[in-house]
């Protein structure tokens, strides 16, 4: 078995499902699993959707707008056979209509999953009738039968156990009629048949809960990148590749902020010593990155960089050292609004930590802390992370920048700059 992952912008038009085919169709010589994001920008578009849906704002356009675009890639891929699919699009939309007639005061993360969860149903559904279409067969299995989860909706945590029978059964039977599985990234189901999400860009996980619970081969994220690169072009030249990587820097380098890889994937592959590859759907040919149980690589030096931050410092209003008791306290607080330190550090009589910029939580963070601290609030910084770090890339990092708040372990600097 093995299994690869297709991602919103490996599937975001016609075209793209054509090169979707013709990957699949270079390795489909033993049993596959094909997991699949919500085509290009949907789900933000289904989120912009839910939300204007609790601010009791039209719905109408946004909808239109996602059954005009699924339409047309498919007009596009299936030409004059079209019609069967684009009813097939019709019925999965009427679960938003219906979803969006339900009556007011639901939970808005129970909604969000049942909406935007449509996504995903889209895309599998266009996807596995193209590869039909092609003369491919494959089986469409929905995802919500594979992955058991609890109900904590949009942030749903797997039951492994179940999972583990579910797939098991439901794999095994849908091999029976075809190599080929396509099933949905992102979504799962609770035991009373509701659908739950697994955070965004969640489908990386996905891949990595049904490679564990089929003992896989090996699994293959397809990006729009090489592979792992050791910076984001988008802020950095002369980025290079990482073609090899260990487990551990792999979930280091996620857990920091990269945004190649989600950071729930890596543990799974790396409990069952299954390997994880980076390739590019644009060139499917090339190497990509390796992630797997090597130790002791070291990898070049790793940037990551989280713009729009705030830099939260926290000095008690007594003057006292900050001790235990303040930390207890401060986490607390950031703990109970959902608030992340992306990067912390104390001295004798202060605490100071990047967050993203979340007005409303900021302003939630004064209310509780004001009391006891005096709070300041530098906005617009940035918070980049070296792994690997040198000197010659910490000056790089930040030339013409002041620092904010400079963290290093042995193996990774972390800069809050503006
Ligand atoms: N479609 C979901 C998202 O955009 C999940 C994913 O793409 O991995 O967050
Ligand atoms: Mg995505």
């Amino acid at each position: 078995m093995r299994v690869f992952k297709f991602g919103g912008a490996s599937v975001r038009d016609a075209k793209s499902v054509q090169n979707v085919h013709s990957i699949i169709e270079r390795f489909n010589t033993e049993p596959l699993i094909i997991v699949v994001s919500a085509m290009g920008k949907t789900t933000n578009k289904f989120e912009n959707l839910v939300n204007a849906h609790f601010a009791k704002e039209p719905t109408e356009a946004i909808l239109e707008d996602l059954r005009n675009c699924h339409g047309e890639i498919a007009k596009e891929l299936f030409g004059d056979r079209v019609q069967p699919i684009i009813e097939d699009i019709n019925n999965t939309l009427v679960e938003v209509e219906w979803a969006l007639e339900d009556p007011d005061g639901l939970d808005y993360h129970f909604q969000y999953d049942q909406i935007v969860s449509i996504g995903e149903m889209l895309s599998t559904k266009i996807i596995s009738a193209y590869l039909k279409f092609k003369g491919l067969e494959n089986t469409w299995v929905d995802a919500r039968d594979l992955i058991r989860t609890d109900n904590n909706y949009q942030d749903a945590k797997v039951d492994w156990d179940e999972t583990k029978a579910l797939t098991t059964s439901t794999i095994n039977a849908a091999l029976k009629k075809a190599n080929v599985i396509v099933t949905q990234g992102f979504i799962g189901g609770t035991s009373e048949n509701f659908t739950t999400t697994l955070g965004r860009e969640g489908s990386d996980f996905t891949a990595a809960i049904l490679a564990y619970c089929t003992g896989a081969k090996d699994v293959t994220i397809w990006k729009d990148v090489p592979g792992v690169l050791n910076a984001d072009p988008k802020y950095y030249d002369n980025t290079v590749l990482i073609p090899e990587m260990s487990f551990f820097d792999a979930m280091e380098l996620a857990y920091f902020g990269t945004s190649v890889i989600h950071p729930k994937t890596i543990k799974p592959l790396q409990n069952a010593n299954i390997p994880l590859y980076v390739k590019s759907f644009v060139d499917p040919k090339s190497e990509g990155t390796t992630i797997s149980n090597t130790s002791d690589l070291r990898i070049a030096p790793s940037f990551i960089v989280k713009t729009n931050q705030v830099l939260v410092s926290l000095t008690p209003k007594d003057y006292s050292f900050v001790t235990e008791v303040h930390f207890t306290d401060i986490y607390t607080v950031l703990s109970d609004i959902r608030m992340k330190a992306n990067c912390a550090q104390n001295s004798a009589v202060n605490f100071s930590f990047s967050t993203n910029n979340d007005g409303a939580k900021l302003q939630q963070l004064q209310e509780r802390l004001n009391e006891e601290y005096f709070v300041g609030l530098v906005e617009d910084a940035e918070l980049v992370t070296v792994r690997y770090y040198d000197e010659e890339t910490i000056r790089r990092t930040t030339q013409g920048k002041k620092v904010l708040l400079d963290h290093r372990t042995a193996t990774s600097a972390q800069l809050v700059v503006k």
